[in-house]
């Protein structure tokens, strides 16, 4: 099963795939995870995405296109796996489901967590200050989250029409609290 989580920053993507990881031993496969794990070690890699995310812009696409390749072939990820924040633009959604036909799978759910964007902001910077300032994402500010939400909007959101036009995308209200969602979730994939 290959499932896409998809939704603007702060729509609780992180949170629900984990507890999909936890319940059904997929992979999850988190982008911007990756992303900041290589800043950390400050690997070639991360020293140069560094001021890219800082800026709450998007990496080249195919910089994640690889990332997501190298790791679908991981052991982990036999029984399937989890996206959460990739894809992001029409070019990534088109290059995985090349990339998954080659591999003679597919998408088998995209779901959409909708939420009311009035509330992201608050929701994002109370996730900054609830996480210390020790795990502080450096990309949760105001201002970084007002420039994530227009990337969102221009390159993002194309690839929701695009889902449907291939009759994968399910969308959630991302509003209810986390169990319920969880539990519409668990109603799209059967589970
Ligand atoms: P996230 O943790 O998913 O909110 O991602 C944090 C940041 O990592 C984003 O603002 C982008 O700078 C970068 N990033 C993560 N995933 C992608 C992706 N699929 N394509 C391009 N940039 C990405």
């Amino acid at each position: 099963m290959i499932l896409i989580l998809l939704g603007p920053p702060g729509a609780g993507k992180g949170t629900q795939a984990a507890r999909l990881v936890a319940r059904l031993g997929l992979a999850q496969l988190a982008t911007g995870d990756m992303l900041r794990a290589a800043i950390a070690s400050a690997t070639p890699l991360g020293k140069k995405v560094k001021a890219i995310l800082d800026a709450g812009k998007l990496v080249d696409d195919a910089l994640v296109l690889e990332m997501i390749r190298n790791r679908l072939g991981d052991p982990d990820c036999k029984n399937g796996a989890i996206l959460d924040g990739f894809p992001r633009t029409l070019i990534q959604a088109e290059g995985l489901d090349r990339m998954l036909a080659d591999m003679g799978r597919g998408v088998t759910h995209v779901i959409q967590i909708k939420v009311d964007e009035g509330v992201l902001t608050d929701r994002i910077t109370g996730r900054a200050t609830a996480a210390g300032s020790e795990s502080v994402r450096s990309d949760d500010t105001r201002e970084v989250l007002e420039k994530r939400l227009a990337v969102y909007h221009d390159q993002t959101q194309p690839i929701i029409p695009y889902y449907a036009e291939k009759g994968v995308l399910r969308v959630v209200d991302g509003m209810q609290s986390i169990d319920e969602v969880a539990a519409a979730i668990d109603g799209i994939i059967g589970k």
